[in-house]
């Protein structure tokens, strides 16, 4: 097959690769590598062992990789804090892949804990995270939330509205607790990949808006239930630049030194949506620079204020598990479809899809992929995988070159799964929702089980029990 020819219903984005085998940089663990045979290994364990023993579709998830996220990304913010006087925190937005597991190697690692509803501040609770380090986020908590979590002690919980300020206040009065709090504040900056919106006001429903805040920190500084730590402000998600977080920054800090004229206000939490790599076309600028620009932005505003820096959180999520996580999928048919008279699209049909990742169905999300049961000299060929639904948007990757002689029973294997496909994982068409593998060290262990079809019956109270059929 001629590159042109494959390439005519190709993204601009996507170029023909060189080596439709190689693994490209920055997408893949840092452990991913092919062994003599051309087979993949991640975290030193081979894809053919893995298949043998756990089966396809399977999470795979790199410990290292996520340990050295960690580590990297609080240093980073560290450093910056640190080289303007200041201090850093940096919680783990357990939303992007929220296990037990998981946040055993974070904590470890040093950071804190953000969770988003009663569930996942079981799943920290349950993991021994310290909940004086666990951040709770969310626009409609429950008061049973709010109870567990102002009764286990959850250090910071982000206020979301009015309501909820009255109802965490008489919740924390009823337990004798004087909770701290943020409150959530919409800077009007929504920042996605290279583009930042300003606007004054945000049509959506997180926060309050700048204008509205002032009234909002009066109402809980009356309140003795509640602690008012500062503000806190989340702009959006895989973002590759600090330039919409400096913009946000500037009218964060605006609004800090105006409520801070009435009294304390020692933090100040710029949120996450620190941008990975999912395909070559993606350059995130590295986490350094960026935790640099922000703070160094913080710092500006300060200063041109005269107000001294607050301590500073973050809340990295995809950031930190992003690049570790693998999918392995096996082919289960091919089949060529004519787009006109000279262009052809290979469907790669796989045995998961969008119940595994339902981020190219929500939000049109590009990934890449590669055979990884073995090496191919086939000449490239333009496909897209798609899964096993019922829907004809269940796209696992949209774009992709693989060696042209992709076959049923090749395994297939897609990175930068580790945030937002186990976590938003259904089980439509009844697929169980699969395993997720933890390897290291040339050690691969279960970290949490796969669903199975008897955990889908074991929910339909019609499905006749042994003995009543
Ligand atoms: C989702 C979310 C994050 C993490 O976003 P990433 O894009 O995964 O870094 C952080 N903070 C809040 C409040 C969030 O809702």
């Amino acid at each position: 097959m001629s590159a042109s020819h494959s390439s005519a219903a190709a993204p601009e984005w996507l170029a023909v690769p060189d080596d439709a085998n190689a693994l490209t940089a920055g997408i893949w663990p840092a452990s991913a590598a092919r062994d003599a045979d051309g087979e993949l290994r991640i975290g030193g364990v081979g894809v053919q062992a893995l298949r043998a023993v756990h089966g396809t579709p399977l999470y795979v998830v790199d410990e290292d990789e996520v340990r050295a996220h960690a580590r990297r990304t609080l240093a980073a913010f560290t450093a910056a804090a640190a080289s303007h006087g200041t201090r850093a925190r940096v919680y783990y937005a357990g939303k992007a892949f929220l296990c037990t597991e998981v946040v055993r190697w974070v904590t470890a690692e040093g950071l804190a804990v953000d969770v988003c509803s009663g569930g996942e501040l079981e799943v920290a609770l349950a993991a021994g995270a310290d909940p004086a380090r666990i951040g709770f986020h969310g626009n409609n908590k429950s008061v049973a939330e709010l109870e567990r979590a102002v009764t286990a002690g959850v250090g910071t919980i982000i206020v979301d509205s009015l309501i909820e300020v009255e109802r965490l206040a008489a919740v924390a009065a009823r337990h004798d607790v004087v909770q701290p709090v943020l409150v959530r504040v919409n800077s009007g900056v929504h920042a996605e990949t290279h583009d930042f919106l300003a606007t004054a006001h945000e049509d959506q429903k997180f926060g309050f808006a700048m204008d509205d805040a002032p009234a909002v920190v009066a109402r809980i500084r009356d309140l003795s239930a509640l602690h008012l730590l500062g503000l806190h402000c989340h702009i959006g998600s895989q973002i590759f630049g600090a330039a919409g977080f400096a913009e946000s920054a500037a009218r964060l800090v605006d609004l800090h030194a105006r409520l801070r004229e009435d009294g304390e206000l020692p933090l100040l939490n710029l949120g996450g949506g620190f941008g990975i790599a999912y395909t070559a076309a993606d350059t995130p600028e590295p986490i350094e620079q960026l935790a640099a620009g922000i703070v160094d932005a913080v710092a500006r505003e300060c200063a041109v204020r005269g107000i001294p820096i607050p301590d500073l959180a973050f809340e990295p999520g995809r950031a930190i598990v992003g690049q570790a996580g693998v999918t392995l999928y096996e082919v289960g048919t091919v089949k060529p479809v004519h787009l006109d008279a000279d262009r052809t699209r290979t469907y790669v049909s796989v045995d998961g899809g969008m119940s595994d990742n339902p981020r190219p169905a929500l939000y049109g999300a590009q990934y890449s992929a590669r055979i990884a049961s073995r090496m191919a000299d086939a000449e490239p060929a333009l496909v897209r995988v798609v899964g096993k639904h019922c829907e004809s948007g269940d796209i696992v990757v949209d774009h992709e070159y693989l060696p042209g002689d992709v076959t049923p029973g090749d395994l297939l294997a897609v990175p930068a799964t580790g945030a937002y496909c186990f976590s938003l994982a259904s089980s439509y068409n009844d697929l169980p929702r699969p395993a997720v593998v933890a390897v290291r060290a040339g050690q691969a262990r279960v970290i949490v089980r796969g669903e199975t079809i008897a955990d889908i019956l074991s929910r339909d109270v019609g499905v006749a029990s042994e003995g009543t059929a």
